[in-house]
């Protein structure tokens, strides 16, 4: 990896506090970083544990109140520079994504675009973040609203966007004058230190951005939530490990943002065009080998399109998609991330099967072995099956079949999540109507994709809590404070 790398100096084994590089944990130990296409080892690294979160928090708390009095302009131009460092190292830092996460160096060019992007978007806003005055409710009192950064923040990040999910959390917490300890998933910590190598050169002042790598996720998770000094703890990943940080969280009332698991439903109704919902399918479906929480988890199809919309899918799938590593010219499905996943895909099918539903395509582990997998289609799928209920995070496309709009909508929002949603249907009346009743943080009408920096993301139910993104995505990282002049 590191000879295909044009500045070597991206790939860095250390951990990041208060703007210094560490490259020994306290503990002595160390783990490793492995390719999850060849299992090759990529890098040793620190596992730094609580001492040194410890000490980032320590960190980020002195420096967050120098940061927050820099003006919203100075922190924008910091910004700036650091998204375009990130463009101008876009192909290194897809390699290293690649290397460490598996997916297709396209898709992770792609999502080094995305990550880039909340940067410059936030770095935008830090210049607008209005308060209000209102109008005094006695004579002599006037009143003012002010908003200001909630303080030091914990950002917990999964596995399947190493870059992304950082950036959208990080970019509103600094532009805002808050300062961050990121804690990246421990399969995935090259891409979080070569940002923090990125943030470092564009001048963002140590103690801002701090990175703590290691595998207690558990124990640095505490520490976070426990110590009075970080305000604020935003989370990406599991609806279980969210419920534990809300838990941990209550005791001293810390703001949480979660954007926790989905199960989302993609419904193609029989007026829809059924080329574009195959389309969209492709993607929403099968992009990051299934492996992302907005991912079309259960195909509602009516009846009357059933039957085509299945063969042209299964077309689609077992004509265009390409299982390889990532590193491989035309591959479209990497590896899944662990044997974990590829258990739980497997077992999925394996249900459905035993039920009654039938493979059109796929359905195996791929010929490769490792954690590669065939992209599936399945038939004939009922809600009695798991992938009804749990997110498969693999590329498995169940087809369950429906006759009425009534009936679709209780299936679809019959769950306790509520983040991604997906319809295709031409009928003006009922794209309204489905859009306001599918119980869901985002609705993605004639589309497969709706990730971008410009909208809000998130969930409602136990998806999750806040926004990412958009103009609403400050929200989350700012106190309102109301000041009430009297005697005027
Ligand atoms: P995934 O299934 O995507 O790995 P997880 O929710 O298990 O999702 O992990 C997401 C992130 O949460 C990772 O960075 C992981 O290290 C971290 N994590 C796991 N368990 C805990 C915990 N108990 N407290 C805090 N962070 C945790």
């Amino acid at each position: 990896l590191l000879a295909r790398l044009k500045d070597p100096e991206l790939l860095t084994a250390k951990g990041y506090i208060g703007g210094k590089w560490v490259s020994e944990a306290a503990s002595g130990k160390t783990f490793e970083v492995t390719d999850p296409a060849t299992g090759a080892v990529l890098a040793e690294l620190p596992d730094l544990g609580v001492e040194e979160t410890t000490r980032a928090i320590d960190a980020a708390y002195e420096t967050q109140k120098e940061w927050a009095a820099k003006t919203a302009k100075e922190r924008s131009v910091a910004m700036r520079k650091w998204n375009d460092l990130l463009l101008a190292n876009a192909d290194d830092l897809a390699l290293i994504l690649t290397a460490e996460m598996g997916k297709p160096l396209a898709e992770a060019k792609g999502e080094i675009a995305y990550g880039a992007s909340f940067i410059e978007w936030f770095a935008e806003e830090a210049k607008r973040v209005y308060g209000d005055t209102i109008p005094g409710h006695q004579a002599d009192k006037r009143i003012v609203v002010l908003k200001q950064p909630v303080g030091v923040v914990g950002a917990i990040t999964p596995w399947n966007f190493p870059n992304a999910m950082i950036t959208r959390k990080v970019a509103p917490a600094i532009a805002v004058g808050c300062t961050v300890i990121s804690k990246p998933a421990e399969q995935t910590p090259l891409s979080a230190i070569a940002i923090a190598v990125l943030a470092e050169r564009a001048g963002i002042p140590g103690g801002v951005f701090n990175v703590i790598i290691g595998t207690d996720g558990p124990a640095i998770g505490k520490e976070l939530c426990g110590n009075d000094k970080v305000r604020k703890i935003t989370f990406t990943g599991s609806t279980e490990v969210g419920r534990i940080l809300m838990r941990q969280s209550a005791d001293q009332i810390k703001k949480v943002s979660l954007e926790l698991g989905g199960n989302a439903p993609f419904i193609v109704f029989d007026d829809a065009d059924v080329d574009a919902a195959v389309e969209g399918a492709m993607i929403s479906k099968y992009r990051n080998a299934g492996q992302t929480c907005v991912c079309a988890n259960r195909l509602y199809v009516q009846a009357g399109v059933y039957d085509e919309f299945a063969e042209k899918l299964a077309k689609k799938v077992s004509e265009s998609l390409k299982v390889g590593s990532g590193f491989e010219d035309g591959v479209t499905t990497g590896p899944l991330i662990d044997e974990q996943g590829l258990e739980k895909v497997k077992d999925h099918i394996e249900d459905a099967l035993s039920k009654g539903a039938r493979v059109v395509t796929g359905g195996k582990p791929d010929e490769r072995g490792g954690t590669f997998f065939q992209p599936t289609v399945l038939t004939q799928v009922t809600s009695e099956m798991k992938v009804a209920r749990e997110e498969t995070f693999g590329p498995v496309a169940p087809l369950f079949r429906f006759e009425t709009v009534d009936e679709v909508i209780a299936q679809a929002n019959d769950t306790e999540f509520g983040l991604a949603s997906y319809f295709y249907a031409r009928d003006l009346s009922r794209v309204w109507k489905v859009a306001e009743a599918l119980e869901y943080g985002m609705v993605g009408v004639n589309t497969g994709l709706i990730s971008t920096e410009v909208a809000p993301f998130g969930g409602v139910k136990q998806s999750g809590l806040g926004r990412e993104g958009s103009k609403y995505g400050v929200d989350d990282f700012l106190e309102i404070k109301y000041m009430c002049l009297g005697g005027i």
